[in-house]
């Protein structure tokens, strides 16, 4: 089980001592509980950071102060950072930031967490810890605020995304009412977010199996034009994730922003900007734009020519934007090729070169590169395919030509 992997215990062989108490807790205990993937497992102690160093270098682990205004401690096992967070309880928040103080209650340190699902502890021996109920929460999927949802929203206005985003994860049924009511009221708060916060939870919530769902739900209350600056489409986003579903396409953060939110090339920036996006993550805007100005599916031939120039990624997104533009089925035997290349597919190498062309005769200079050209574009769209010999007379006849 998830807890009983020897880098988790090895924290907590190192961090139990001279009466500190320490658990799991977070992500890894909600994902365990529930079969599902424990990417990364953070734990809570009572110990204050100096100890936690202190602790974990007796125990010969490596451990490095990465927040020490969070009270957080990275310690280092099999080469795995695990972060080990102190106890805390909120004093005063701004809105964006909470004051915390260090302490030694867990009860305290659970009803400053945002959702009861959020709130689960575990020991070493996998006792869970659920002081608010999150279990039962998580198994219905449920997305419950600890405490007041208004009151808790405007000390950090990001718990409006991250309860939609919990939703689009873990939700089952329909949303809790007094958390969508108090998000809808106060969404105002979402305008004072950093970027960074804002992608950060967006980028999960868009590929999160209930997206569709809580995208729509999103736009019905009126806060997707908050989110984006600008007016949602969506129809195509709800196309796309169809689309995806069907050619089993896994889905991808920037591709879905770029569904809902790129019209034009000024959408490019605009975006990019808004939410700080990466340079991979505004280059698949890009390619969105590009296949927008096109405006229609290229035929079997330009295709090809795509596949070999852009590689089988960006192929298949701009393949997956064309179908949502268009609303096509997918059942275009040319694109839905697409999908059954291995996903390290290479295009090979165009066996032809230069000197090739030149032992025919021809003259160094740009007549060689037309003449490769020439015999390339013939050669992509048989599908790379064409021995040596036959390459050669094609380039003898397009020289003659
Ligand atoms: P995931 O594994 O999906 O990242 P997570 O629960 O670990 O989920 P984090 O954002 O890493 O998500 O947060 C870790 C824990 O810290 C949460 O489980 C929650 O208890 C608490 N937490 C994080 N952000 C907030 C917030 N804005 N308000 C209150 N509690 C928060």
């Amino acid at each position: 089980p998830w807890f009983k992997a020897p880098a988790t215990q090895a924290v907590f062989a190192a961090l139990n001592k001279d009466g500190a108490e320490t658990r799991i807790v977070g992500g890894a205990v909600r994902n365990g509980l529930m079969g599902l993937n424990v990417a990364e497992v953070d734990f809570a102690s009572t110990a204050e950071p100096e100890q936690v160093v202190k602790l974990a270098e007796a125990a010969g682990l490596k451990a490095v102060p990465t927040g020490l205004e969070h009270g957080t401690v990275t310690v280092v096992t099999d080469g795995v950072g695990h972060e080990v967070t102190t106890l805390r309880e909120d004093v005063e928040t701004d809105g964006r930031h909470a004051t915390v103080r260090f302490t030694t209650d867990w009860a305290a340190d659970a009803s400053r967490r945002d959702f009861t699902l959020n709130a689960l502890y575990a020991d070493a021996d996998g006792t869970v810890h659920d002081p608010l109920g999150g279990y039962e929460d998580l198994e219905a999927g449920r997305i419950r605020f600890i405490g007041d949802p208004a009151a808790r929203i405007a000390e950090d206005y990001l718990r409006i995304l991250r309860f939609f985003r919990f939703f689009a994860i873990y939700g089952k049924g329909t949303i809790d009412a007094d958390g969508l009511s108090a998000c809808v009221r106060l969404r105002d708060g979402l305008d004072g977010l950093s970027a960074e916060r804002v992608w950060g939870e967006m980028k999960r919530l868009l590929v999160a199996p209930r997206a569709k769902e809580v995208v729509g739900l999103l736009y019905d209350y009126g806060l997707l034009p908050q989110i984006l600056g600008s007016a949602p489409r969506l129809p195509q986003f709800d196309r796309l994730a169809e689309i995806e579903a069907v050619v089993g396409a896994a889905p991808n953060a920037a591709l879905r922003l770029a569904a809902l939110a790129v019209y034009v090339e000024d959408d490019l920036e605009r975006l990019t900007e808004r939410f700080r996006l990466s340079n991979a993550e505004s280059a698949v805007l890009e390619e969105v734009v590009d296949v927008l100005q096109i405006e229609k599916a290229p035929d079997e031939a330009t295709g090809k020519h795509l596949l070999y120039r852009l590689g089988p990624d960006s192929y298949r997104r701009r393949v997956l934007t064309t179908w949502m533009e268009e609303g096509a089925a997918p059942d275009d035997d040319a694109w839905t090729a697409a999908y059954e290349l291995p996903d390290r597919w290479q295009a090979p190498e165009f066996p032809l070169k230069g000197e090739d062309v030149m032992a025919m005769g021809v003259p160094s200079g740009p007549q060689v590169g037309r003449i490769l050209r020439v015999v390339e574009r013939t050669w992509i769209e048989a599908g790379f395919e064409g021995e040596r010999e036959v390459l050669l007379k094609q380039a003898e006849a397009a020289s003659k030509a």
